[in-house]
């Protein structure tokens, strides 16, 4: 039996980054970057207004009022064209053009127009409400760095970048497969003794929210030849995760069935409450994660072993596990060997500081309590009894895709 620790170290060293296409910007939401991207152009392309208002020399307004004549407009996406002379002023609008000459804008709200004629009645800084060329970025700079997953903000940056489309990693292809005599899938009736096998469809949408591509293989029953020929049709996938069978039990036979095929166990078993019998191996160059049939143990693994590995694959900048700490709600016992990842929801006291409240109930099949569960209270192992109010860390479980 290995730590957490060393589990998660020799899965991640198992994953190198994919491959790199090229996607309309569009569609980037959630890819991770596999390039540097630099600007196409600057932005703002010449010197514009932040503001309706006028331009003005800062000289003709040092001292109010100061009636200048109006001789031109410079909306957003037009121009003046001119230079701006001496005691004269031009209309313009947030995005318009600052005229050559002009060196301040006065906002409309400190002016009074009177005929063709404007008169500054409010001081003004030289310099104000001009943004200058380039403020935002220039060409040929950076705006976004390798590594990055693609957040609404991103792409729109890279939009005003003119980046019609971006170097993303590819979706690591992973394969799930369902295992136990007892699952049937979803949407059908289950017999008697039979229930729905939810982890496969589980573990697709987690999937898909780390930003990977899952193969349902749907469900093997608890027999050799099953299992084995399911794991052949994971040949194509960059990885290949079960769920169930991989325990001590008479029916637990992954391990058996896949020895069949070349499996070679890299460890099998993890000091870790829930999810203990977990496997890790080849089979061949293909990856494989055993994970436990208990749905949370399966969940719990997905967010401490699956979505590192995928982001591993990703080649995400940041691969380590975001762990916070909270105050905790109750007395906790002293723990034992096993790093134990309690359910628990969070709120705030009066100060704001976080506070986990874990679920009085801790067993690995209750899916209700880990839906409702806004962290995992992370007990390492050994940890001596923890009383109310004592601070623990926490693993946030995102009720959003990390995007
Ligand atoms: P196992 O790891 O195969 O011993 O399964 C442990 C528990 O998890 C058993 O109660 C199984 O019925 C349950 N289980 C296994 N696979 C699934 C699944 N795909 N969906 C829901 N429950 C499952
Ligand atoms: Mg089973």
């Amino acid at each position: 039996m290995i730590s957490v620790e060393a589990a998660l170290g020799r899965i991640t060293a198992a994953f190198a980054p994919l491959g790199v296409e090229t996607v309309p910007l569009a569609e980037t939401l959630g890819r991770v970057l596999a390039e540097d991207v630099a600007a196409k152009l600057s932005q703002p392309p010449v010197a514009v207004s932040a503001m309706d208002g006028y331009a003005v020399r800062a000289a003709d307004i040092v001292s109010l009022p100061a009636r200048l004549r109006c001789v031109g407009e410079a909306p957003a996406g037009g121009s003046y064209g001119k230079e701006l002379g001496s005691g004269e002023a031009v209309r313009i609008f947030t995005g318009g053009p600052v005229p050559a000459g002009a060196d301040t804008i006065v906002i409309q709200e400190n002016t009074k127009a009177e005929g063709g004629d404007v008169t500054v009645i409010a001081a003004t800084p030289p310099g104000r409400y001009i943004r200058p060329a380039g403020l935002d970025f220039r060409q040929g700079e950076i705006g976004l760095k390798q590594g990055r997953r693609l957040t609404p903000r991103d792409i729109g940056l890279a939009a005003a970048m003119n980046l019609a489309a971006l170097p993303v990693r590819c979706k690591p292809k992973i394969a799930v497969l369902a295992t136990g005599d007892e699952l049937v899938p979803l949407g059908t009736t289950p017999g008697p003794h039979q229930i729905i096998s939810s982890n496969g469809v589980g573990l697709a949408a987690f999937i898909a929210a780390q930003g990977g591509l899952c193969i349902d293989l749907g469900i093997a029953r608890d027999s050799i030849e099953q299992l084995r020929d399911a794991a052949g049709k994971a040949r194509d996938a960059d990885l290949l995760v079960t769920t169930g069978g991989v325990s001590v039990g008479d029916h637990d036979l992954v391990q058996k069935a896949f020895g069949q095929i070349g499996f070679a166990a890299d460890f099998w078993q993890v000091a870790m409450r829930p999810g203990k019998p977990l496997l890790f191996g080849r089979i061949g160059r293909l990856p494989v994660l055993g994970f436990p049939g208990n749905p949370v143990s399966a969940l719990v693994c997905a967010v401490i072993y699956l979505a590192p590995a995928i982001a591993a694959m990703l080649g995400v900048a940041k691969t380590f596990i975001a762990t916070q700490s909270a105050l905790l709600a109750i007395d906790l016992a002293a723990n034992d060997h096993r790093q134990d990842y309690l359910r628990a929801r969070l709120s705030f006291d009066a100060e704001g500081n976080p506070v986990a409240t874990p679920f009085p109930r801790q067993d690995s099949s209750m899916l209700s309590c880990l839906a409702e569960a806004d962290c995992l209270v992370i007990r390492p192992p050994h940890a001596p009894p923890a009383k109310a109010g004592s601070r623990v860390s926490i693993l946030a479980l995102p009720s959003v895709p990390p995007v």
